[in-house]
């Protein structure tokens, strides 16, 4: 192989193993990893949830919790969609363990995360395009 031919070929594999990466579901175990990271990076670590987990019985709401018990789970539906939009919602939901409705001191909480603009406008997208009379992907005329 040449030195060009290795290079070409490196590049290739990095960038399937990105896709890869990118489309790998996160295991629960994994998810109460990442909402513990996510709560101590933004709220000092004061959001503490029991369980966190994905469900597939939720098509309307991207996650919910339920305060008392500090539970959060999130929909299906978000497996596949990029890291920052999931991190987005299970943030959103470690907020809510904190403070209840979507009331001003809940969106100061969300302010401290950078993309939290970026991922509801993400979400928005996904939502109107599944609205429109010829959704994206759709085949036929
Ligand atoms: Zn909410």
């Amino acid at each position: 192989m040449s030195e060009a031919e290795e290079q070409r070929w490196v590049t290739v594999m990095l960038d399937k193993l990105a896709a890869q990466e990118s489309k790998r579901v996160l295991g629960d175990d994994e998810l109460a990893e990442r909402a513990a990271r996510l709560s101590a990076q933004y709220f000092e670590g004061r959001a503490r949830p029991t369980s966190v987990r994905w469900v597939t019985n939720q098509n309307t709401r991207w996650g919910s919790c339920t305060p008392a018990e500090g539970s959060i789970r999130l929909s299906h539906r978000l497996q596949g969609m990029p890291e920052y939009v999931v991190d987005y919602v299970l943030l959103h939901e470690l907020a809510h363990l904190l403070v209840p409705g979507h009331g001003p001191r809940f969106w100061r909480l969300l302010e401290a995360y950078p993309r939290t603009e970026r991922a509801r406008g993400y979400l928005e997208g996904v939502v109107a395009a599944e609205r429109l009379p010829h959704p994206p992907g759709a085949r036929g005329d």
